[in-house]
């Protein structure tokens, strides 16, 4: 059985795709900031190195080699561009981008022993349309889309595939805590309202999207940036 990592499983979108890693058969470690009651839930912080380490040699120990992994820890940010502080731009950046750096290092000894690895890295469609008021989320987010597309050149030839999900506006507590601070630009009702599919996008849509691209007949598909979002943006 194949040993998958799920960052930000704590909650949301991370949640569920864990949840559907393991129907689909796999051994599923959880790595979240917050712990949660789930076998297998480690609490560390992506963007500390040495909390990755030995959270993954953990895994290792328990699970075996890790040959999955899904980078879904996220923390988002609002404010206007002149406002902010270089502290605010540089924990946002730590997160997004500098947590998937370490985690994907972390994970990759054990690809490359194996011969194959799936990596997926949740992004956002924010790298896609940008988004006043968090030029630090969206520029962490499209290094994400890049870092995926480069690492997908770089890891192909090992068997390893690296592909991006960027969600679009899916319901979980993010998204809960934006509506609630004034923060979409309108109710989430709204906004179904201007989604080609008229709904909002739920967790599940996301981890069906990971489900596949984790699965061996998408052996085939690297470096890509798969939109999940209703037809928001195409
Ligand atoms: P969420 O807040 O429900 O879950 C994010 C999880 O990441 C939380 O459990 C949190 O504890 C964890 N986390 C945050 N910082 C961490 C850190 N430093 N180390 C370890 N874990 C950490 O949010 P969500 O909506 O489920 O978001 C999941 C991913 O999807 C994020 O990367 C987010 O940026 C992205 N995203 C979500 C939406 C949306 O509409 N919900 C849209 C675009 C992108």
């Amino acid at each position: 059985m194949k040993t998958a990592v799920v960052t930000g499983g704590g909650s949301g979108i991370g949640l569920a795709i864990a949840h559907r890693l393991r129907a689909d058969g796999y051994h599923v470690a959880t790595l979240d900031l917050r712990p949660t009651e789930t076998e297998f839930a480690h609490t560390a912080d992506v963007s500390d190195r040495t909390q990755v380490q030995a959270a993954l040699e953990a895994i290792r120990a328990q699970l075996g080699p890790v040959t999955v992994l899904v980078n879904a820890a996220g923390l988002d940010g609002v404010k206007r561009f002149g406002k902010l502080t270089f502290e605010e731009w540089h924990r946002v950046i730590d997160v997004n981008l500098n947590g998937v750096f370490h985690c994907i290092q972390a994970v990759l000894p054990d690809m490359r022993e194996a011969g194959w690895g799936r990596i997926v890295n949740i992004s956002s469609s924010s790298a896609h349309s940008g988004q006043p008021f968090m030029s630090h989320y969206v520029s962490a987010k499209s290094a994400v889309n890049g870092l995926t597309k480069s690492l997908a050149l770089e890891l192909g030839p090992w068997g390893i595939t690296v592909n991006a999900v960027p969600p679009g506006f899916v319901d979980t507590p993010m998204l809960r805590k934006a509506e609630a601070a004034n923060l979409l630009g309108g109710t989430i009702e709204e906004h179904i309202q201007r989604t080609p599919v008229r709904r909002v996008g739920r967790p599940e849509d996301i981890a069906a999207a990971c489900s596949f691209l984790i699965s061996e007949e998408a052996g085939y598909i690297t470096g890509q940036i798969l939109g999940v979002n209703g037809g928001r943006n195409t």
